[in-house]
């Protein structure tokens, strides 16, 4: 069995002081246990890079990407940037990004590929509403969303690619997926990476949508999910640190 892999996902929250106290509890407590990364808004890159101290092992990670390599795009930030400045990781097709922002499967593809060119690890995430649960569709949803991406990637590193389920009416709301709506998407992702990546690539699954200290650990020991994506409970040291030894 592999590490487990948890990443807080700040989402718009966050200041300097603020970042730097909750840094500081993070990394006062000596082993976590897992692989850990903090998703921190683009202003902030720099001042978590510069308080995590080199053998924290907490990587840094950004919570968008341009899918353009650089030049005349006004306000975007390329993937070559994010590696420039020590960032390991990039989420890519957040549901947030999707539907507030507009990214479509396409855009998402371009992106997973723009990050895997620049070297960082894109954490892809895919997830259905909650009609398309109803409707029943949701394993052809999630898989709609993974063909989009493994379109655009041809040739590139596949063993870079960290894959996050979030089902979207979990996220935010309180609502937790059940281990068994859990294990029957993700079990279903890794038929999937299986076929489009090979069996011999261990793809890494996160599980995310209202992981809290208290469900974490049911969460975690479901088959084929290997860590999560946390984003409320990462924004208190307590309960992102309790989720990380559950891990
Ligand atoms: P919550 O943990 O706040 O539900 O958010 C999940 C998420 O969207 C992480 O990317």
């Amino acid at each position: 069995v592999s590490t487990k892999l948890v990443v807080g996902n700040w989402k718009m929250n966050g200041s300097l002081a603020g970042n730097a106290e909750l840094l500081g509890e993070v990394t006062k407590s000596a082993g976590l246990g897992c692989e850990v990364a903090v998703c921190a808004p683009f202003p902030y890159l720099m001042q978590v890079l510069q308080i995590l101290p080199p053998r924290s092992g907490i990587a840094l990670g950004a919570q968008n990407v341009s899918e353009f390599d650089d030049g005349a795009y006004t306000g975007e930030v390329s993937a070559r940037m994010l590696s420039d400045l020590g960032c390991s990781y990039v989420i890519v097709g957040h549901s947030e990004r999707r539907s507030l922002f507009h990214e479509d499967d396409g855009t998402v593809g371009r992106k997973t590929r723009a990050a895997l060119r620049a070297g960082l690890l894109p954490i892809v995430c895919v997830g259905e509403t909650s009609a398309e649960r109803n409707d029943g569709i949701t394993l052809e949803v999630v898989t709609r969303q993974l063909d989009a991406v493994a379109a655009e990637i041809d040739g590139l590193d596949v063993d870079q690619i960290v894959l996050a389920y979030e089902p979207i009416w979990a996220i935010g709301s309180g609502l937790t997926a059940t281990a068994e709506q859990v294990g029957e998407v993700h079990a279903s992702i890794r038929t999937w990476t299986q076929r489009v990546f090979g069996s011999e690539v261990t793809t890494k699954i996160l599980y995310g949508g209202s992981v809290k200290p208290g469900n974490a650990a049911e969460l975690f020991a479901v088959p084929n999910v290997d860590g999560g994506l946390i984003g409320g409970a990462s924004l208190v040291a307590r309960d992102f640190l309790a989720i990380c030894h559950a891990a």
